[in-house]
């Protein structure tokens, strides 16, 4: 096999074929500036609402609830900072160890202005568990910030009883659900969250866009100073073309949701045979997967190595998020689960899609065994 196998759709994803025609219109014909009041603008306005509707109706929401950003990381940052800034009294944020650095690293921040932060840690199996959270929430907590899905090894948290918490002390709860949207079911009403974080590379939409779910009545401060765009809450002129392809990326991945997640599990329980007929010891490290979302650990193995000779071999894997694979340390979430030191070097995450196919998972597979367990061994 000489093709390239893409296995690293938790890094990012391909933008689909609806979405950039959906956007072409905007990139050629329609680029007047959606803040000016003439009639050249109507159709980008008026893609713009539909996108904006587009979106509420695929995770529960009301129109005015969205607000375009450029990204996940834009949406954390705000969601964190723009809730202490809020806050004279500089209560406490309460989030975990496991987060993405977007929400991490905005931690640190309001931290050295002197807003304090608690990290929770995960369980084994790298869940947040209600018990965690009811035992350090108190009347001087403003904020709950735990993700809905784990970048690195796919756990799913129990969103909607740790949200319960947080509202039984009148307390916000922002989720960074980055990896969930539009691989899982979301209704945010259900769910009972305030604040939710999405990014649309991440659902075969473009990348540099994303979204922050605002529920109607939560007080965020406008964070991006300028225009009067997003009904004043974040300046800047919109892109309306990633915002289109976004939507229409989004819909196409909702309204497939179940059939990709057999369609993964099924690529995702060859893997896993694959891997048991070939011989080779590995462990898989969380539980309540997202779907397509392998994190596994090859014990007395370099993921560093891994990943460089499987990338010779024509597959490109990551062995963390997106963002630590320059880094050679154990990344912080399988250092908080708590794992072996010797399994946690040796661990790789592979991360499908629908499109992947079971030969290419066999490919994989083979390729691993050829490089753990040399030949003549
Ligand atoms: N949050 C999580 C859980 C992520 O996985 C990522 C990206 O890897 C981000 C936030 C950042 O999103 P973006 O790349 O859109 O800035």
């Amino acid at each position: 096999m000489n093709q390239q196998i893409y296995a690293d759709h938790a890094a990012t994803t391909r933008l689909c074929s609806a979405a950039l025609e959906a956007m072409q219109p905007y990139l050629t014909l329609e680029y007047g500036n959606t803040s000016q009041p003439y009639s050249f603008v109507r159709r980008a306005k008026k893609a713009l609402r539909e996108a904006r509707e587009t979106i509420a109706s695929c995770i529960g929401a009301l129109p005015e609830e969205i607000v375009f950003t450029s990204g996940g990381t834009e949406s954390d940052n705000w969601a964190i900072k723009g809730s202490a800034f809020n806050d004279p009294e500089h209560r406490t944020t309460i989030t975990s160890m496991i987060e993405h650095h977007a929400v991490l690293r905005s931690c640190e921040f309001i931290e050295k202005l002197g807003f304090p932060v608690v990290y929770l840690k995960p369980s084994a199996e790298g869940i947040i568990t209600a018990d965690s959270l009811e035992s350090v929430i108190t009347e001087q907590t403003r904020m709950v910030s735990i993700m809905m899905a784990n970048n690195e090894i796919g756990t799913i948290q129990p969103i909607k009883g740790l949200a319960e918490i947080a509202h039984r002390h009148d307390v916000v709860f922002h989720t960074d659900a980055v990896q969930a949207v539009g691989h899982v079911p979301i209704n945010v009403k259900d769910l009972g969250v305030d604040l939710l974080s999405a990014s649309a590379h991440k659902f075969n939409g473009p990348k540099g866009v994303g979204f922050l779910y605002i529920r109607k009545g939560v007080n965020l401060p406008q964070f991006m100073s300028g225009g009067a765009q997003e009904r004043g809450k974040r300046a800047g002129t919109e892109n309306v073309a990633s915002i289109v392809g976004m939507a229409t990326a989004l819909k196409v991945n909702c309204d497939s949701i179940e059939n990709n997640r057999k369609r993964l599990d099924e690529l995702s329980n060859h893997l896993l045979n694959c891997l048991k007929e070939q011989g080779i010891p590995f462990v898989r490290n969380g539980i309540n997967h997202l779907p397509g979302n392998l994190s596994l650990s090859f014990k007395g193995q370099s993921g560093e190595a891994l990943l460089h000779r499987l990338d010779l071999m024509g597959i490109s894997v990551s062995t963390g998020s997106a963002c630590d694979s320059v880094n050679t340390q154990i990344s912080h979430v399988l250092k908080a689960i708590d794992l072996d030191e010797d399994l946690a070097k040796g661990t790789i995450r592979i991360s499908l899609s629908p499109d992947n196919t079971m030969e290419e998972m066999e490919y994989i597979a083979d390729s691993l065994k050829r490089i753990i367990i040399p030949q003549g061994e």
